[in-house]
């Protein structure tokens, strides 16, 4: 069972979903249906993905009731301005097929262009409008977080960072939690490059007998993280859900926090976009 986490406008998100970044558009629906079948209720999209279309026809072939799914996606980038925000959540709930979505974020906050704040005054129209039930930030940094907090009325309900044991974010994690936002973990483990093969986590792994990947997510779990790891594998989406059957020490938690090298995969928000 999944646990959920409530958000700070009431709110509950499962804390183990599956993102679908790098998903082919064509193949995108099969590995949901994977996923949906293994138990999983949370999917993790974007505009950017460009595969909305085949999770909507997953989630409809499912049958699975709406309210026990929860679906986020994405604004792109070529659409910061109040007007577009809720133009292109429109055609996201077209692509989907769906009356809402659970939560919508802004993909980057690319502050060279400097229209988040107003972007945001769009989100906080599509929640009025029910198009959307929680809305959030995505690759904010404190100071991008402090102005919506001057300039607008509402706080992000999540803030989704890069995170992983070569990036831990132990400072924008705390920024997070100190003003009730939840903290949404992208590439949690790594994007599998390197990370799964490190020592410290082999070595945690064969004494507990979990596999690498087992033990990264649950070090986010027990962090407190929301995860949503990709996989095209059936096995490896089967292998990722079994995060809530063991526990991880103290001393095995801090092990991995010590493997922090602030060494980031994605781009730094404030040159991207
Ligand atoms: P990830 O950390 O989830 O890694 C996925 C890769 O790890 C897979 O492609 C596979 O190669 C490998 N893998 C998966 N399961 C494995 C297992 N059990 N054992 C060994 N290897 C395994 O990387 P990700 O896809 O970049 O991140 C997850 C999700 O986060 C994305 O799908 C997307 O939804 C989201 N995301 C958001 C942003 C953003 O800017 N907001 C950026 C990147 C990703």
């Amino acid at each position: 069972m999944v646990p959920t986490i409530k958000l700070n406008d009431g709110v509950e998100i499962p804390q183990l979903g599956f993102g679908v970044f790098q998903i082919e558009p064509g193949q995108v629906a099969e590995k949901v249906k994977a996923a949906l079948d293994i138990g999983y209720r949370h999917i993790d999209t974007a505009q950017m993905y460009e595969n909305e279309e085949g999770v909507g026809k997953a989630i409809a072939d499912s049958g699975i009731p709406r309210d026990e799914l929860f679906v986020t996606t994405k604004l792109n980038n070529d659409g910061h301005s109040r007007d577009l925000a809720a133009k292109k959540l429109d055609e996201s709930l077209d692509r989907l097929g769906l009356e809402h979505v659970d939560l919508y974020l802004i993909h980057w906050p690319q502050p060279t262009q400097n229209r988040y704040v107003e972007t945001w005054q769009g989100f906080e129209d599509a929640k009025k409008a029910g198009k959307t039930r929680s809305i959030g930030v995505s690759n904010f940094n404190p100071e991008h977080l402090d102005r919506l907090a001057k300039e607008t009325s509402t706080v992000p309900s999540v803030n989704q960072i890069e995170v992983h044991p070569h990036l831990i974010q132990a400072a924008l994690r705390e920024y997070n939690s100190n003003h009730g936002i939840a903290t949404e973990a992208w590439s949690p483990i790594g994007q599998g490059k390197g990370l799964l093969e490190e020592e410290a986590i082999a070595t945690i792994a064969q004494r507990i007998g979990k596999t690498p990947a087992q033990v990264v997510l649950r070090w986010h779990i027990q962090h407190g993280n929301i995860v949503f790891p990709k996989s095209n594998t059936p096995s490896r989406i089967e292998e990722n859900f079994k995060i809530f059957d063991f526990e991880l020490t103290g001393d095995d938690v801090a092990s991995i926090d010590r493997m922090n090298a602030d060494a980031r995969i994605g781009p730094n928000p404030n040159d991207f976009g």
